[in-house]
């Protein structure tokens, strides 16, 4: 491949700011200055360094973000803070971003990488891949909503959605709420608060705890995040 479009793969800039620290003669490979931005390197086997520093050659990254409250799934906002706001500058690159989205005031599993074919598999209508939710809710779930849920509800009154499997994890009489895990197989807009609305009550908190065969890493803090292990990532895909 061509040497700045290695350097900007693994994110040192754009192609037009790559160009530049070739020109300057930054950029070594093998021991040799170069500073043809058309030179070509094989990615596995040549030994590139920048300013001295060997590099590493990483396509595609994936961060799995515990995201918190008060932060909205977009890369950029004029208004609120975005998910990729709560990324350091040194994870940063302008080709992230979030696989969906959760709402600004759910929590959990968010994955946000730069790979677009991954991204697009977890979505795809077709896929049916897993999100499994854990939601506290004013009102008591019964054992008919489950059943309703298992068949399919219409929310809003005209969309139909798919069998999801609810478990009703607890419920508390005198206070009037519940707790309940859901796994839903698609991903309508604000879906679970929707779904449980349609039975009569109301989502107080969600979080999202796994995606395929994924659960959210125990290690990864509200707020933080870290990239995907080989194996992590083989969960999901
Ligand atoms: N369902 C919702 O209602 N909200 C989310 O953020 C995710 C799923």
């Amino acid at each position: 491949m061509r040497l700045d479009k290695y350097l900007a793969d693994v994110g040192l800039g754009s192609r037009k700011e790559v160009k530049v620290f070739i020109k300057k003669g930054n950029v070594q490979v093998n021991g040799e200055v170069v500073k043809s931005d058309k030179f070509q390197v094989k990615e596995k086997v040549d030994i590139i360094t920048f300013e001295g520093e060997k590099l590493t050659y990483q396509k595609y990254f994936y961060y799995l973000l515990n995201k918190p409250q008060g932060v909205i799934s977009a890369t950029q906002d004029n208004y609120d803070e975005t998910v990729l706001d709560l990324f350091s500058d040194e994870a940063y690159r302008e080709d992230l971003f979030p696989v969906g989205r959760l709402d600004k005031d759910t929590e959990g599993f968010l994955l946000i990488t730069n790979d677009g074919v991954l991204s697009h598999q977890l979505l795809s209508p077709k896929k049916h891949v897993e999100k499994e939710y854990y939601a506290c809710v004013s009102g008591i779930m019964t054992q008919e909503d489950v059943e309703l849920f298992e068949k399919g509800l219409i929310i809003s009154g005209e969309e139909q959605t798919l069998p999801a499997q609810l478990t009703i994890v607890s419920v508390d009489k005198e206070k009037q709420t519940s707790e309940i895990q859901l796994i839903l197989h698609e991903g309508k807009f604000h879906q679970v608060k929707r779904m449980v609305a349609a039975v009569g009550k109301e989502v107080t908190y969600l979080k999202r705890v796994r995606m395929g065969n994924l659960p959210l890493p125990k290690d990864i803090e509200l707020g933080h995040y870290r990239q995907l292990s080989e194996e992590e990532l083989e969960k999901l895909k």
